[in-house]
């Protein structure tokens, strides 16, 4: 039974990766780091099914130790502090986790795991505000937020130990990607979760940024099975993987307390506190290389992620 490895277990996208692995029979090992009070939610289902080990991004020793041990077939490398905001509060955290923290993965690989095949989890921010829409491989990166310059660092990074070892490395450069076990500070996530509470009487109002700002979203389940299109059939170091369609946050606004029967504009108000430093514009993938190479395409439109979304913090306000 061929052997994954996932690091970054515990997020969103680590969930939906392991849930597909399993369910095809490999014996998949999650790595997540030690903390005093873990919260495993998303991979709660997955108990006994799934192995869990730890090491810290932060710490090379870690996964040396690790690698050597378990010898996965295939290593998803999906562990990062992911959080934009967060990388402008935290940008030497975000270096260390999201741009060293490949560094130390790829390095351990190389030493004792050298016959893994590795999936590197690259981002659509590295693009920063680019020149041209959409933006595929050949797009050139200009990355504006400590996130995308880490993220950047290990792309290329990446790329680096691929043609310099010979080791069987890939990118996926993801656009964002969404779904009801999404982190609660992210926008998709956070007006899903508001439009279900306003309904239920638990939440007054929701305040909001700038909601002319516009992103190319779609579904984690679907990006989870484009790594793994990526990792085994990939000819080439990366692809993008992306709708093709951007939506503003207005329009998710508009869907989300249009799925509770409520219109946005009468529960938000303005909080230029909320808008961020140096927002992106222009963002909007280009997946035909992953579509005719990998025969990958998106399954889960806009509207329909974000009413699930919308269900799913329903049934949750239910049990609060
Ligand atoms: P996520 O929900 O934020 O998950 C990140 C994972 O990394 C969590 O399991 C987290 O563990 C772990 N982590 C953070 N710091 C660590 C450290 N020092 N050592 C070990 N593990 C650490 O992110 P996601 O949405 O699943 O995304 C998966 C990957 O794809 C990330 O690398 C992200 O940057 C990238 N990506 C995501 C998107 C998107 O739209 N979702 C788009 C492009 C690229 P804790 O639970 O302990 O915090």
């Amino acid at each position: 039974m061929p052997t994954a490895l996932i690091t970054g277990i515990t997020g969103q996208d680590g969930s939906y990766l392991a849930e597909q692995l399993l369910d095809q029979g490999l014996r998949v090992v999650g790595v997540h780091r030690q903390v005093s009070a873990p919260d495993h939610w998303r991979i709660a289902h997955l108990a006994g099914r799934l192995e869990l080990r730890t090491a810290d991004l932060a710490d090379g020793g870690s996964w040396l130790d690790l690698l050597d041990d378990v010898q996965p077939d295939e290593l998803y490398n999906l562990g990062a502090q992911s959080f934009v905001p967060t990388s402008w509060d935290q940008p030497l955290w975000t270096a260390q986790a999201t741009g060293l923290g490949v560094l130390r993965v790829l390095e351990a690989v190389r030493r004792v795991s050298p016959g893994a095949r590795v999936y590197q989890a690259s981002s659509s921010e590295m693009f920063g505000n680019p020149a041209v829409t959409p933006q595929s491989e050949d797009t050139p990166f200009a990355p504006c937020s400590p996130y995308a310059v880490a993220k950047l660092y290990g792309h290329h990074m990446a790329r680096t130990y691929r043609d310099a070892y010979g080791l069987d490395i890939r990118a996926g450069v993801l656009f964002n990607h969404e779904s009801p076990r999404r982190g609660e500070h992210f926008v998709t996530r956070k007006v899903a979760r508001a439009a279900a509470r306003i309904r239920s009487g638990l939440q007054p109002d929701l305040a909001i940024g700038d909601t002319s700002v516009a992103r190319d979203w779609g579904f984690a389940g679907d990006y989870t099975r484009a790594m793994q299109a990526i990792l085994r059939d990939g000819q080439r170091f990366s692809y993008v993987i992306a709708t093709g369609v951007s939506h503003t946050v207005e329009d998710l606004l508009r869907v989300a307390f249009g799925a509770v029967d409520l219109d946005w504009q009468d529960h938000t108000r303005h909080d230029p506190a909320l808008l961020r430093r140096n927002e992106l514009r222009g963002l909007r993938g280009d997946p035909r290389r992953a579509h005719d190479e990998l025969g990958w395409s998106p399954t889960v439109g806009f509207e329909a992620l974000v009413t699930e979304m919308v269900r799913v913090e329903l049934e949750r306000c239910g049990s609060s």
